[in-house]
């Protein structure tokens, strides 16, 4: 019975449908997602905390509808958190050893929102430590292995959110991107991974790692299900500063106008060529066909100073890391190691250095050193001319252009192990996805079916600011062009 229950409902809008109309129950839906969460937790790690005591919440949902209340769109949806998203009396790690037993006092805002809609929160995922790696190899907890394949990655760095969607454990999962974590992993994973424009979801409850880049996002296998978890998350949020006030648009409306006649799309020159696996090639030129044949004109477009985007991100990024982490000293914040008799330098110092690992500490190295007296000007201060440049080039090239097109990484997901000796090569990794975060447009990674190894492999389509809903439309007709290829479920449940 429950087996039956899941295999004709993947999907979130399915599940809310079949619970809001009582042809199925929360409790049902929950107990086979935790079910499935326990046997990819043992295959992926793709979890840091299973929430067992989400059953409580599901039948919570049914007392609800029992008492002929109406349920909210996300009735009975199981839903993965990224572990660096606060909800309150569950951990919240970050996957890092500092934060390691961190009960948070309050839930984020979009978990809030999520739950009203009568979502249930079953775990928290795995990702790298504070949201910096691309690989999910740099979590305290160890790795998450990809969905399609357990000896490669599972991208990072919000790898456990892209296994959960993509073995189907929940249909929704939440990540943070702050220069590609939702996008790329959703890539790697063959889901849709969605950051939109800075500051149109709250940041309210997110652990922080470069605020001026940071954006919670969406992952899904279907465009309908990253409209309805935007249409229950998105809208100003009085607790976060940097939180949009314009109206939010109904991202469902963008479904129904799948024609993208009439569209104009550029292909970034300077991203689609050199540096590419073949069969990312081949996956553009393929993705460049079916959107022509959907209506759409695609020419090529030139961003200049792209090509200083990771230069400019890796010294952004830290920057703010080195600051946003100064607060786990042991003090407040992060477990205190050492005698209570250590002096307080002392006992910040074997706490900083015992509870970080190492590449967030090369990355409070970097940060510190590039915002330091004397090299601020040569490094942050170059960083942040240069982000304007880019961010230039994108008004200029968007005044041609309604959408752009990328690669969403250069190759389809590496084998774990393998880049860990060298961190210049996985920071290249990002060449695709940085930019967007510079400039604060939003971003989506869309499956575009399998490139070497029969890996799946993700294109990238950006959208002006604040014209996210143009990005789920494109999401929508080439998922209607690749039908039930579009994104199969890693596993057969
Ligand atoms: N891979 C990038 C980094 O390590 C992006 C991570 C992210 O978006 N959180 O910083």
């Amino acid at each position: 019975m429950l087996r039956n229950i899941m295999e004709s409902m993947e999907f979130a809008h399915q599940i809310a449908a079949a619970v809001q109309a009582g042809e199925t129950t929360a409790e049902s839906v929950v107990t086979e997602a935790l079910r499935r969460a326990q046997l990819v937790q043992d295959e992926h790690n793709a979890f840091i905390t299973i929430i067992d005591t989400a059953i409580e919440q599901a039948k919570a949902v049914d007392a609800k509808r029992a008492a002929g209340e109406t349920l909210g769109k996300l009735a009975g949806v199981p839903v993965v958190i990224k572990d660096n998203i606060c909800t309150k009396g569950v951990l919240t790690t970050a996957a890092s050893k500092i934060l390691s037993n961190f009960v948070p006092p309050y839930t984020a805002t979009v978990v809030e929102r999520l739950e009203l809609a009568d979502a249930i929160v079953i775990a928290k995922a795995n990702l790298d430590e504070f949201g910096m790696g691309s690989g999910n190899e740099n979590s305290a907890f160890g790795p998450a292995s990809n969905a399609w394949d357990t000896s490669r990655v599972a991208g990072g760095s919000s790898g456990g959110s892209a296994v959960a969607v993509a073995t189907g454990v929940a249909p929704i999962a939440l990540g943070t991107d702050t220069g590609g974590s939702v996008r790329q992993p959703a890539a790697y994973n063959g889901i849709i991974g969605f950051k939109p424009t800075y500051g149109r979801l709250s940041r309210f409850g997110v652990i922080a790692y470069a605020s001026s880049l940071d954006q919670v996002g969406v992952m899904a296998r279907s465009s309908e299900d990253i409209a309805l978890a935007m249409d229950v998350m998105a809208g100003h949020d009085p607790q976060d500063s940097t939180s949009v006030v314009d109206d939010v648009p109904a991202f469902s409306a963008a479904l129904d106008d799948a024609s993208l006649k009439g569209m104009k799309i550029g292909l970034i020159e300077e991203l689609c060529g050199d540096g590419n696996s073949e069969a990312t090639v081949a996956a553009i030129e393929k993705t460049k066909a079916q959107l022509t044949e959907l209506g759409a004109e695609v020419v090529n477009v030139s961003l200049p100073n792209i090509r200083y985007a990771i230069s400019s991100y890796y010294l952004i990024a830290p920057a703010e890391a080195s600051s946003n982490l100064a607060r786990y000293d042991g003090m407040i914040y992060g477990n205190r190691q050492g005698e209570d008799s250590l002096g307080q330098a002392e006992s910040m110092m074997l706490t900083r250095g015992e509870g970080f690992g190492p590449e967030v500490k090369r990355r409070i190295l970097t940060g510190s050193y590039a915002l330091s007296a004397g090299y601020y000007d040569a490094y942050y201060g170059k960083a942040l001319k240069v982000r304007r440049l880019i961010a230039d080039d994108f008004a200029k090239a968007f005044e041609d252009v309604d959408i752009m097109l990328t690669p969403t990484a250069p190759s389809p997901a590496f084998k774990i192990g393998e880049k860990t000796d060298d961190p210049l090569a996985s920071y290249l990794i990002d060449i695709d996805t940085v930019a967007a975060n510079l400039v604060g447009i939003g971003g989506m990674s869309v499956p575009a079916g399998k490139a070497e190894d029969d890996m799946p492999c993700g294109i990238q389509i950006l959208a002006p600011v604040m014209k996210d809903e143009r990005l789920i439309q494109v999401a929508r007709a080439l998922e209607n062009a690749a039908g039930n290829d579009f994104s199969p479920l890693a596993k057969t449940w």
